[in-house]
């Protein structure tokens, strides 16, 4: 049996471990994928120490476990089925996976299926089980298997360490997408320096947005996120003035088209209120950083304004397609991105640094094939 190298949990909030476990043969719609690197993503510390306790209803793989979110690599092998991905073809593997025979799932509404589960992370329903069952591998492993409908073709202009971020970034084009945003438009990016709140931006930027305000509380991060376009990007400090205040005005009392609340869980519900007071009349709010506090939405002006509030959750492999296609073209710029590389062995080190992250802008990934 040929063996792989695979970081595992065996115990909540307990450290990584590298073992070897067989490399796992693809079934014929999915394909093997040797993984190049794979994203450390800001929450994986909290899913793999806490979610147990806080979420209970999110449940996590079976104990041992492999994880990993965010996996790009070299397709290996392909299943008896799989026509057009070829051996050799870069990807981003979409972790997002459905029961594929639900209600939803047959309307091709697979985020919205009940069994929803992030490969290598947690799932959102009691059908998550057995999809692990399915697929137990994650990124941090020198291979994985997945359908092969989840995969998005990386063009070469795009880096292994690129495609780890595609997560996060399609997150935010798919909220984006959700708020019918268009070119020309405003949008108000709430708590834009962070993992989120960066990719939005540069959507933004790539979208063609005529002004972008963008909240934060670090001026130095800050000031490098209005970098990536001066001329278009506005900066508003968090705690300074109520953000929907100086978007109202800058915009001469008309209001942005788009917010999009990016604050992490230990956000001020206050700082969501005061962005949303800065949408026009029929302007959305789609939420995609899980502030962790209720928010005090007000209905009524919510009813005269026709506002909407919408909640978003990751992005389908066709917008990932269209993500790469962006970067490929070079008007979504990924090179703001500074990669933090680690082993396999340094799986736990590399948690620990993702803690001290410089913003958005440190993208830490495991690269499983470097020793
Ligand atoms: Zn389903």
């Amino acid at each position: 049996m040929v063996m792989m190298r695979a970081a595992r949990l065996h115990e909540v909030g307990d450290t990584f471990q590298v073992d070897l476990v067989p490399v796992p043969k693809p079934r014929p719609t999915d394909v093997l994928v040797k993984v190049m690197s794979c994203g450390v993503v800001p929450n994986l510390h909290n899913v793999v120490a806490n979610y147990p306790t806080w979420f209970p209803f999110l449940p996590l793989p079976t104990l041992p476990a492999i994880f990993g979110l965010d996996a790009a690599g070299i397709v290996e092998e392909v299943g008896s089925t799989v026509r057009d991905i070829k051996v050799g073809d870069r990807v981003y593997v979409n972790p997002g996976l459905s029961c594929g025979t639900c209600e939803a799932c047959r309307r091709r509404d697979n985020t919205n299926c009940p069994a929803y589960t992030f490969q290598g992370y947690f799932g959102f329903g009691p059908g998550s089980q057995q999809i692990y069952e399915d697929y137990p591998y994650g990124g941090f492993a020198e291979f994985l298997t997945a359908p092969a409908a989840n995969l998005v073709k990386l063009p070469e202009s795009v880096s292994f360490d690129q495609g780890a971020r595609f997560g996060y970034l399609g997150t935010a084009y798919a909220a984006l997408r959700k708020a019918n945003f268009a070119p020309g438009q405003t949008i108000l990016i709430d708590g834009a320096t962070g993992t989120l709140g960066l990719g939005a931006t540069l959507l933004a930027i790539a979208m063609g947005a005529r002004q972008i305000f963008i909240t934060g509380r670090n001026a130095q991060l800050l000031a490098r996120t209005k970098a990536l376009c001066q001329n278009r990007i506005q900066v508003v400090v968090l705690g300074d003035v109520a953000s929907g205040t100086v978007v109202k005005h800058a915009t001469g009392g008309m209001g942005v088209d788009v917010v999009i609340e990016a604050l992490g869980p230990n956000a001020f519900p206050r700082n969501v209120v005061e962005a949303m007071s800065g949408l026009r009349r029929g302007g959305k709010a789609v939420s995609i950083g899980g502030v962790a506090d209720p928010i005090p939405v007000d209905p009524f002006p919510l009813m005269c304004q026709q506002h909407s509030l919408i909640g978003s959750l990751w992005f389908t492999p066709a917008e990932g397609q269209d993500m790469a296609a962006m970067a490929d073209t070079g008007i979504l710029d990924l090179s703001a991105f500074v990669h933090e590389t680690y082993r396999l062995d340094d799986i736990n080190e590399a948690l620990a640094a993702v803690e001290k992250r410089n913003g958005g802008f440190t993208n830490v990934v495991i690269r499983p094939g470097d020793r």
